[in-house]
């Protein structure tokens, strides 16, 4: 039985070692004191931002659970059970990830039964319920009671993204692991590490993605800057009233809207430009490669047009998630940014 290792993006290798797993000291740290004391939890809820590591984290944990030969809570790399977990292959690892927009309550039933048997081969079963805050109150509650008393020798581990609600029934049955954003640099490192990509790319990525290295690879790969850039320039140079203006919103809210499930995405990143235009004080601007913008923008709009301009982004973005029609969002968007 194997699993999706696409959902453990980590590269080269699935990691099956605290160390291989990027910062997240805190996380290890509660996780080996766990190990070490033999008070192990049946049912972990690993919470913080998207993107931080907290599948990785899991996968991790449960190959180090397993091995044979530990060296101070690190599994050992190489016998016949991390050798399972690195080829992404083990029996007794099962990851459950939403089916869609959320892990549907069918999986907890299909789940439910195939706990009814021992594990194959383990010292313990690991269960990841992946985004676990995607899952609807009724779907939720079927899995309250194997949450409190799960068979022997199996642990559940959920992830959830800090900013979504988990219900309170499914918190208080779990020991709780925050996760948080990843220091900028190691980020930076990683994504140069993994592509070509010169530095200042690399930096900038790490910058906008705010410590989510998920965040930082899905816009590396959807190429999202460019068109953030070519957005931002555009609208600026437009005059609000010339000849061509509304001809040229509706051609980038065409091409905008084409991005389909990655334009809330832009649309953050977006939001990043102008609250680089309203910073003050020594916190650092995330778009650095748009500083040449900068002067140009400020002098445009007083501070109170910015705020009216991330007002009208928020709006965009809640007209998104309600599935209005992506182009008509842009074209009333880009226009109200001009
Ligand atoms: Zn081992």
């Amino acid at each position: 039985m194997g699993y999706d290792t696409a959902m453990l993006p980590t590269a080269p290798v699935i990691p099956t070692r605290f160390s291989e797993v990027l910062g997240q000291p805190k996380a290890k740290e509660m996780l080996s004191r766990a190990m070490a004391s033999a008070k192990m939890s049946h049912a972990y809820l690993f919470r913080g931002p998207a993107g931080v590591g907290k599948k990785t984290m899991a996968h991790a944990f449960a190959a180090t659970i397993n091995c044979a030969a530990p060296v101070s809570h690190e599994a050992c790399g190489s016998c016949p059970s991390c050798q399972k977990f690195r080829s992404g292959n083990h029996p007794d690892f099962q990851m459950i990830a939403p089916e869609g927009a959320s892990i549907k309550i069918q999986q907890i039933r299909e789940l439910k039964k195939s706990l009814a048997f021992p594990p194959f081969e383990a010292r313990y079963r690991v269960i990841l319920l992946a985004d676990a805050h995607t899952m609807r109150r009724e779907t939720a509650n079927s899995l309250l009671k194997t949450l409190e008393e799960p068979p022997a020798n199996t642990v559940l581990i959920l992830t959830a993204d800090e900013a979504s609600g988990v219900l309170p029934t499914i918190v208080s049955r779990c020991q709780v692991i925050p996760f948080f954003a990843l220091p900028q640099q190691a980020v930076t490192q990683t994504l140069m590490a993994e592509a070509e990509i010169t530095s200042e790319a690399a930096a900038t990525l790490a910058g906008i993605a705010e410590g989510s290295l998920g965040r930082a690879r899905l816009l590396r790969d959807k190429e999202l800057l460019p068109l953030r850039q070519e957005i931002v320039t555009t609208l600026l140079d437009l005059p609000p009233d010339g000849p061509e203006t509304a001809e040229t919103v509706f051609a980038l809210a065409e091409e905008a809207a084409s991005l389909k499930e990655e334009l809330p995405e832009l649309l953050d990143l977006l939001r990043t430009w102008y609250r680089d235009l309203l910073l003050a004080g020594p916190t650092q601007p995330l778009n650095q490669d748009l500083a040449f913008t900068w002067e140009t923008a400020r002098t445009r709009w007083p501070e109170p047009e910015l705020f009216a301009r991330l007002d009208r982004i928020d709006r965009a973005k809640r007209e998104l998630a309600r599935n209005c029609n992506r182009a008509l969002v842009c074209e009333v968007l880009f226009f109200g940014l001009l």
